[in-house]
C-alpha cells in the first residue's frame, strides 16, 4: 500500500519536473481523509497522454481513449489520466467522447460525489471546490453540480450512491436522494456485469443493512432482479462478496438460480452459491457426519450464519465445523484405500449401477465410523453386502 503512495508521488514528482501539473484524486484521496486504506492511487494531469508517455520510458496504453495511460515506475504501475471533460451523454451511460482540459477544476467537476472530487498535491495539500471536504466529515454522500443532471448522464452513478453508503456507512444528501428516486427506472440502461460489480461492493460493506434499505427508498430496487428484502438483512457482515450472493439467493426462494444468473454470475460463483444454500437445507434437517464430509467448512459455516440471521430453530453441533471434519475418518473421497477398480477384480463382476451403490454406501459407513479405511476390511465388508 505505501508503494503505490511512493509510485504515484515519484509519477507526480517527475510530471511536475516536465512542467505539467499532477495530483492525486478520487478514492485514495476519500479513504485517506477517512483514515481507510486505500487501494488505487490514480493521479491525474493537465499533461495530455502522448506528453505523459514522452515523460516515462515504461507506460502501457490502458484506456487512452479516456485519457488514460499506465505508468510503470520502479515502485510500481501507476493509472494516469489527463484532465478531461465528458461530452454529451445520450445513453445514460456514457459519454458519446470526452474532452482532455488543462483545468483541474473541470476535470473535478465531472466526478460523481464531492468526496470523490478532492485532489491531493504533492505538498499534502487538498484542492477541493465542491465541499468534499465537509461532506466527508458530515458522513454525507453528495451529487457534484445538479443531481438530476448527474444522474440523467449516467445511471450507474445511482447505484454508485447506495454503494458507497454501505461501504462507508454514509448517508445519502437530500436532494442526492431525491433525484435517485426520479431518475431509478435509468437504471435498467446499465449493463448487469456493472450493476454485479457494485452489488460484489455492496455486500462487503460495513452497513449493508442501511445500504439495501437505501436500495429499496431510492426505487432502484424495484428496478433490478429479484427482492431485496432489507429487513432480513440488519446485522448481515461479510468480507467474502460471494456470501453475500449466497444470502440474496436464499432470500428469493425457489426461483434464485433465474435471478441470480441475470446478475451473470460465473458457473463457479453459482456453483458456491448453490452449495451454500443445499447446506442450508441439510442444516434445517440436522446436519451428519456426511455432510460434514460432502461440504466444505465454509459453506457449512455460511450456512449456520444465514441460519442465525434467519432466526432458524435448527439445532447446531456444539463443536465448529472444522474441529468436526477433522474428527471424521477420512477428509476427502481421494483419501479412500480402495477404489471401482478394486471392487471389479475383487467381485469379478461387470461394471454398472451397483458399482456406484457400493462405493458410496462404503463410503457412507467408512465416515460414520461403521467400517475402517482400511482393504481387508473394506473387502470383508463387500463381500457380506455386495458380491
Ligand atoms: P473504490 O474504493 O470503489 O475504488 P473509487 O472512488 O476509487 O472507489 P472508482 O470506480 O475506482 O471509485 O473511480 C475512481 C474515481 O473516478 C472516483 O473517485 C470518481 O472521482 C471517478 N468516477 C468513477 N466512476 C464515475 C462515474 N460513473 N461518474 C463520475 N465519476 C466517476
Ligand atoms: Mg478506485
Amino acid at each position: 500500500n505505501n508503494k503505490e503512495w511512493q509510485a504515484a508521488y515519484s509519477v507526480i514528482e517527475q510530471l511536475e519536473q516536465a512542467g505539467y501539473e499532477a495530483v492525486i484524486v478520487g478514492g485514495a484521496v476519500r479513504d485517506t481523509l477517512l483514515n481507510r486504506p486505500a487501494h488505487d492511487v490514480d493521479v491525474a494531469t493537465n499533461a495530455l497522454p502522448e506528453e505523459v508517455k514522452s515523460v516515462f520510458p515504461r507506460t502501457v496504453d490502458i484506456g487512452i481513449q479516456h485519457g488514460t495511460v499506465l505508468v510503470i515506475v520502479p515502485a510500481g504501475p501507476v493509472e494516469v489520466t489527463t484532465y478531461r471533460t465528458d461530452g454529451e451523454y445520450t445513453d445514460h451511460r456514457r459519454p458519446e467522447k470526452v474532452q482532455f482540459v488543462r483545468s483541474l477544476q473541470e476535470d473535478l467537476q465531472r466526478r460523481d460525489f464531492t468526496m470523490n472530487a478532492i485532489a491531493m498535491r504533492l505538498d499534502g495539500s487538498y484542492v477541493d471546490y465542491y465541499g468534499g471536504y465537509q461532506d466527508i466529515e458530515k458522513h454525507m454522500i453528495r451529487a457534484v453540480g445538479d443531481a438530476q443532471q448527474r444522474f440523467s448522464e449516467d445511471a450507474l452513478r445511482m447505484l454508485r450512491a447506495v454503494r458507497f453508503s454501505a461501504q462507508l456507512d454514509f448517508a445519502i444528501a437530500a436532494d442526492t436522494m431525491s433525484a435517485i428516486q426520479t431518475r431509478a427506472s435509468d437504471i435498467a440502461f446499465i449493463a448487469r456485469e456493472r450493476i454485479k460489480a457494485e452489488l460484489d461492493k455492496l455486500w462487503v460493506g460495513q452497513a449493508v443493512f442501511g445500504g439495501i434499505q437505501k436500495l429499496e427508498e431510492s426505487g432502484l430496487a424495484a428496478y433490478l432482479p429479484g427482492d431485496f428484502q432489507a429487513e432480513y438483512w440488519r446485522g448481515f457482515h461479510t468480507e467474502d462478496k460471494l456470501l453475500g450472493w449466497a444470502y440474496f439467493a436464499l432470500l428469493q426462494g425457489t426461483d434464485w438460480r433465474e435471478i441470480v444468473r441475470d446478475y451473470r454470475l460465473s458457473n463457479k460463483e453459482m456453483a458456491f452459491v448453490k452449495s451454500v444454500l443445499s447446506a442450508y437445507e441439510a442444516l434445517k434437517e440436522g446436519w451428519t457426519n456426511t455432510h460434514y464430509f460432502m461440504y466444505t467448512a465454509q459453506e457449512l459455516e455460511a450456512a449456520q450464519y444465514f441460519a442465525r440471521l434467519r432466526q432458524l430453530d435448527a439445532a447446531l453441533p456444539q463443536l465448529s465445523i472444522r474441529e468436526l471434519q477433522a474428527m471424521l475418518p477420512i477428509q476427502q473421497k481421494q483419501d479412500l484405500v480402495v477404489n471401482g477398480a478394486d471392487l471389479l477384480k475383487w467381485s469379478g463382476k461387470k461394471g454398472g449401477p451397483w458399482l456406484k451403490d457400493a462405493l458410496e454406501d462404503m463410503l457412507s459407513a467408512i465416515i460414520h465410523h461403521e467400517l475402517q479405511n482400511d482393504r481387508q476390511q473394506i473387502k470383508n465388508w463387500l463381500e457380506q453386502h455386495y458380491f
